[in-house]
């Protein structure tokens, strides 16, 4: 009986062993086939929060905390919640690379086109000529302002308002958009990087977002009073032409906090606040990362 009993033991081993093996499959199988409907799915490491694969959008995306994000070749700061942010300048070409590596994961590598956009053309007139081709003279003084900007454009602070809605820091008539070529006295000149608010001047200019004051320069010689609010992660407003400012740089701003007074300082035809929304060097569109001007 001995004999018998340990046949039907050996057999009944096997058996459930045979089981197991089958289960553990099946198992196999259906994590191979889930990984690779992800990775058919696209992006199996992150979703886009905002923006889209345009020039001139500003693109959140959400990941694992603790991965690490590439974009073309920069790597991004990542919030403990997983959030990410970068921009496709205006004149962005494609293909661009968004590399994202989990923790403990192998990198995943994905290649977008960057959708162009047509760009409408604005003749300006009645500048002050200095301004369009600017003397001699003031040429190491504009030189010089550039390094502060651009000092202060290389800012990668943690700070994680970047990834809230934006509000409009003033309301008003839209009069000058994103990206028009501009004609300035009849001469080719560079781009509008902002969007123009038709206020008059002394009206309050508030924080799109929250952030921290990186500039404030009561008298820029193309821009005239000009403050910068660094969002974090590389996202920085611009705004410009201000006749008062009332903050200086390291404060701490909330959304909807009174920063400015607008005015008609620098280039100007004419009162109006400019606001530009800059993801370090790339410049990218104020107006449709905000949405539609609310009525007044
Ligand atoms: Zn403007």
């Amino acid at each position: 009986m001995k004999n018998v009993d340990d046949h039907w033991r050996i057999a009944a081993t096997r058996k459930l062993l045979k089981a197991r093996i089958s289960w553990l499959l099946i198992g196999c199988w259906t994590l191979l086939l889930g990984t690779v409907m992800l990775v058919q799915a696209g992006d199996p490491s992150y979703r886009l929060v905002k923006g889209t694969w345009e020039q001139g959008s500003l693109l959140i995306g959400e990941t694992t905390p603790g991965a690490a994000v590439v974009f073309d070749g920069r790597k991004l700061l990542v919030s403990p919640e997983g959030l990410f942010v970068f921009g496709l300048d205006r004149d962005a070409k494609s293909p661009v690379l968004l590399t994202i590596t989990a923790p403990g994961g192998k990198p995943i590598v994905e290649s977008h086109t960057v959708a162009k956009r047509k760009w409408d053309t604005q003749p300006l007139t009645g500048i002050a000529p200095k301004y369009v081709d600017p003397p001699q003279e003031v040429q190491d003084r504009i030189a010089a302002e550039q390094k502060i900007i651009n000092a202060a454009r290389r800012r990668d602070t943690a700070i994680s308002d970047f990834a809230t809605p934006f509000v409009w820091p003033a309301t008003g008539r839209i009069s000058g958009i994103f990206g028009s070529q501009r004609i300035l006295n009849g001469k080719p000149k560079s781009p509008h990087y902002g969007v123009d608010v038709a206020v008059p001047t002394g009206t309050p200019i508030t924080a799109p977002a929250g952030g921290v004051i990186s500039l404030a320069e009561p008298d820029l010689y193309f821009t005239g009073g000009t403050v910068f609010i660094d969002h974090g992660h590389g996202l920085q407003s611009v705004m410009v032409h201000l006749s008062r400012l009332d903050v200086k740089v390291g404060d701490r701003v909330e959304q909807g906090q009174p920063v400015a007074l607008s005015g008609a300082t620098g280039r100007v035809t004419g009162p109006h606040l400019h606001w530009g929304l800059y993801w370090f060097g790339e410049k990218v569109d104020a107006q449709k990362h905000t949405g539609a001007m609310p009525v007044r």
